[in-house]
């Protein structure tokens, strides 16, 4: 008898020095890690894509702390990050980072994109969290193919963990589509194969 699971998501999982990095298919406003990233823009002020999910989902607080960064430092510049109040959402906090857009691959986008990952690390290593999600940063709007983001995002994460004391007992991608789900879930096989 065949058992077709396509009511099932994907996931996997392993463990790299003392955290669990996760791989999972599924929407990133449903996690309830203890912060979730969104791919922002600059402006801070909700879009498409993730960002539009993540405001709709965790109400209008989020949009109202985003303004008053904004009104505070000004835009933020690609490759920062910066964290808010969850909201309405299960985490109860979001670390908006700001992906590269895709050029051609010759404007420091695999710079920046490793940058964005790190600065959300850091960031909740610093706030002490236990847990955060992310989703796939600069591979929608932003055009960056997603085989090479996934290395990116993936080396980055590795070898913080690898190379930062940090609070965090989990980090979990959150890809939300099958063909993303199964380009990281390569990506990692190929990491690991290497070191
Ligand atoms: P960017 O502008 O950084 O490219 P996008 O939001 O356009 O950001 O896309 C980034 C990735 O987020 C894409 O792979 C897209 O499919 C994915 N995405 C969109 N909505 C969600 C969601 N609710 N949960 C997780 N990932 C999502």
């Amino acid at each position: 008898m065949w058992v077709v699971g396509l009511d099932m998501n994907e996931a996997s999982s392993r463990t790299i020095g003392k955290t669990k990095l996760v791989l999972m298919q599924g929407d990133i406003t449903r996690q309830s890690t203890d912060a979730i990233v969104n791919a922002a823009n600059s402006g801070l002020m909700g879009g498409g894509g993730v960002d539009g999910a993540i405001h709709r989902a965790g109400g209008p607080a989020i949009k109202e702390e985003c303004k008053q960064i904004v009104a505070k430092i000004g835009r933020l510049d690609t490759g920062k990050a910066v964290i808010t109040t969850g909201g309405n959402l299960l985490s109860k906090y979001v670390i908006h980072t700001v992906g590269p857009i895709w050029h051609g691959g010759g404007h420091g986008e695999p710079d920046l994109l490793a940058s964005a990952y790190r600065e959300c690390l850091k960031l909740a290593t610093e706030r002490k969290l236990r847990s955060v999600s992310f989703p796939s940063i600069s591979t929608g709007a932003y055009g960056y193919p997603v085989a090479e983001a996934a290395e990116i995002a993936l080396k980055t994460v590795v070898s913080f963990l690898r190379s930062v004391s940090t609070t965090l007992e989990e980090v979990r991608f959150v890809l939300f589509d099958l063909g993303t789900y199964r380009v990281y879930s390569s990506a990692l096989d190929r990491l690991e194969g290497k070191t």
